[in-house]
Parts: structure tokens; sequence; C-alpha cells
């Protein structure tokens, strides 16, 4: 615990590391084509079982030479033969060169290719038979213009391994090795639902036909996407009301079919909220009081193999917590090796002199002179922060910030993909 925090509160690493223990067994693994592995966590290593590219190549279009042939700039030599993407060549006969093209292979005996700029058709000469004659301008270096066979992958190089995250570059390279199909984590499926008799659904209600006291369902929204963004096949049960056994019941039937239920509202300690006794009735729960904001309460338990995982109902605090905590869970469930979130230092153009006692994170964005400019209302219900906000910035228990300041800054980009 740090000096400033206040007692029973747990920081958030030591809630990260609580929960991430408790993140097993991992999902089992299944076999998908890799067109459909975007977002998805490799569970094999990929090994390549041949050279990227396959053999040297042409960078260029312009001339295979061989540089012995080439040792003062202005000589001119016979075309002996032409080499295009997808043919092959012979070797080069000494005192001849090859029209080549980008990405055609290099033909045995060649050692440099000169860039066609550099060089000059010369028109034919009457009682020419051979073709074409071409000067070559200027003197080449032994191995310019070629790539080499192997440069990108060596043949038995691991080039993806077992519980990295694929993304649409990870897809390509496996796709450059000849891979068609990948093993990965099988999806998690998660149940989601939101607690409150406030919540209306969007579409049920006109705007102008809300009752007093009634708010939207947001939450709900950015929850299932942000589950989805990881790979997770969502069930969206609603809203639950505000209701013990209705809680219970909600609970019951999510824990059937599901790997983790989430939800959103009631895990403060209100007399409305049901999440506590509907969990422990079915399952356990520890409620943990954690040092951040936004954020604080956050519910974390299992009923039956169900993993369950309860947010506060405050979007911003919601989405945070999610972020911060639900999102590595999720990611270290399907088998990621790497979890720690990226974190850049940045320059604060902003002051901040009521630090919390507890960790921050500030929605931020970069101003046009690279700094960071902090949105004016952090409260945790202000979802139009998120919206603005490049990122959070990660400011520690009780720090006031000065312009010029050294923050760290989490990007969204990041957190989101
Ligand atoms: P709770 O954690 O249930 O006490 O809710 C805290 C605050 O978040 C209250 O103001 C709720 O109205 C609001 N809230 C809870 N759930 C949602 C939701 N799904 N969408 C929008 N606001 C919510
Ligand atoms: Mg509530």
């Amino acid at each position: 615990m740090t000096a400033t925090q206040r007692p029973g509160l747990l920081s958030l690493d030591d809630a990260l590391v609580r929960l991430l223990a408790s993140a097993t067994p991992p999902l089992d693994t299944e076999i998908i084509r890799v067109g459909d592995a975007d977002g998805r966590v490799l569970a094999q290593n990929v090994v390549s079982a041949l050279h990227v590219p396959p053999q040297d190549n042409s960078s260029m279009d312009g001339y295979a030479v061989r540089c012995s042939d080439l040792h003062i700039p202005g000589l001119a030599l016979p075309v002996s033969q032409r080499i295009a993407a997808g043919s092959s060549g012979q070797t080069l006969q000494p005192g001849t060169i090859a029209r080549i093209f980008t990405g055609a292979p290099v033909p045995p005996g060649a050692d440099a290719i000169v860039m066609q700029e550099d060089c000059t058709v010369l028109p034919p000469v009457h009682g020419d038979t051979d073709g074409a004659r071409v000067k070559v301008n200027t003197r080449p270096a032994l191995g310019q213009f070629i790539r080499r066979a192997g440069e990108d992958v060596a043949r038995g190089k691991t080039v993806l391994a077992s519980g990295q995250r694929l993304g649409p570059a990870e897809l390509g390279l496996a796709a450059s090795i000849g891979m068609a199909d990948l093993e990965v984590a099988r999806s998690p499926r998660v149940a989601l639902f939101s607690t409150g008799d406030e919540l209306v659904m969007p579409g049920s209600v006109a705007p102008q036909d809300m009752p007093a006291g009634a708010i939207y369902n947001s939450n709900r929204f950015f929850l299932a996407a942000l589950l989805r963004r990881l790979g997770c096949v969502v069930t969206d049960l609603g809203i639950v009301p505000d209701r013990r056994d209705a809680t219970v019941q909600a609970l019951r039937d999510a824990a059937q079919m599901h790997d983790v239920i989430l939800t959103s509202g009631g895990v403060s300690v209100g007399e409305e909220d049901h999440i506590k006794p509907a969990v422990q009735t079915l399952g356990t729960l520890d409620l943990w009081q954690i040092a951040m904001k936004p954020g604080k309460p956050f519910a974390h338990g299992r009923i039956g193999a169900a993993h369950f995982l309860g947010l506060p109902g405050n979007p911003v605090s919601s989405f945070v917590t999610f972020l911060v905590l639900v999102r590595p869970f999720l990611l270290k469930l399907q088998g990621q090796s790497a979890l720690a979130m990226k974190v850049i230092p940045a320059r604060a153009d902003f002051k901040w002199d009521r630090p919390d006692k507890r960790r921050e994170f500030l929605r931020a964005r970069y101003n046009p002179e690279g700094g960071l400019a902090l949105f004016a209302n952090q409260g945790s219900g202000v979802l139009t922060s998120a919206v603005w906000g490049d990122g959070l910035v990660d400011n520690p228990p009780g720090k006031a910030v000065e312009p010029g300041d050294t923050v760290r800054f989490i990007l969204f980009s990041e957190l989101l993909a």
C-alpha cells in the first residue's frame, strides 16, 4: 500500500495481479482460417518452412548485370534475356545483361541490378541481329537492388509465437509463409447485462417521453463493442431490474452457457445494489474497493464454471475499469502472454492541482503542439470525455501536475484494439 492510499482500498496493480491469477484455466483452442483470425490469440508457434522471399529477386525495374563486366560507367552490352516477375531466368552469360523487373528472380551469375533510369537503350545498328544493346551509365555496387532470399523470414524461423495476439500484419506474415489455418484460443462466451431500474433502452422510449429519473442504457453499447473487439461472442441479456430474485435468476441462466458474466451497476454498497448478495447465493464473490478514479467498486467471483466480473455503473468508471482490468483478464483467458498496457511519456500542457488520493485516469488529448490537453469535466458520468480524448493520463495517487511535466499516457487506440 502506498503512503497516500486509504486503508481498505486495494491498489490497481494488486487488483490486477489477483484478477489475472484467477483467469484460469485458459480456454481450449480451435483451428480457424487465417482470414478469420484477426484479433484472436495464437495457440501455436508458427514456423516457416521456406525462405521469404524464396529467392534473390530484384527490387527495381532495370537490368541484371555482372559487376565485373562494368568496371567503368558508359559501357554498352547486349541484352541476353528478359525476366519478368513470376518467371525465372538462365545463368547470365559474361559480357551480357538481362532485362529484369521488380520481384523477378535474379539469374545465376548476376550480382547487381542497375535501375533502368541509369541505362540508355541504344538504337539498333545496321546489321544487328541479336536484339537490343544497352549502355549502363553507372558503375554498380556489388549486390545493389537485390532483395536476398530469406531476408524477411529464414526457413525454420519462428515468425509468430503462441500467446501472441493476431492483427492485420500478423495475418499477412502467416500467409506469406503459406499458412492457411491457425490454431487460436476459442472465443470467450460472455453474457452481458446491465442493472438499474432507471435504465431505458434507446428506441423503446423517445427522448421527449422519458419519465423523470430515467436514463438511457449507454454502458451496454460500449461494453458489447469492447467485448467483440477482444474476440468475444456476446450474449446480451439486456437490463435486469434492481431486485434480488431477478438478479439471481439472470445470473443463474447466464452461468450455464458462458465463460464470463459481465455486469455493470449495482456493485456499490447501497440498498439497491443486489449484485453482491445475488452472486453469493449462487457462488463466490469478492467486492473490491480499488484505489482508482474513475472506478473503485469492482466485483469478481465465480458462479459454477463461469467467471463473474461486475463493473461500476457510472459510464466512465465502467469504461475505464473495463480497459484496465477486464481487457487483460479476457486476453489472459485466451492465453495472451504480454498483458501490460503500453504507457508513453507525454508533455502535460495542463495544470492538475487537485489530484485525488487514488490513482487517476484522466481523459486527455493531443493538442497541435504535441502536448496533452485535459478534458474540462473529469466526472465519472461524463462519457463525452472518452469520446473527446485520445487516451488516459495515468496519474499516480496525490500527484499534482504542472504544465511542462512529463506524464504517463495510454492511448485509446492501444486499449481499444
Ligand atoms: P450504480 O453503480 O448502479 O450505483 O450506478 C451508478 C451510476 O451509474 C448511476 O447514476 C446510474 O444511473 C448510472 N448507470 C448505471 N448503469 C448504467 C448504464 N448501463 N448506462 C448508463 N448509466 C448507468
Ligand atoms: Mg444501480
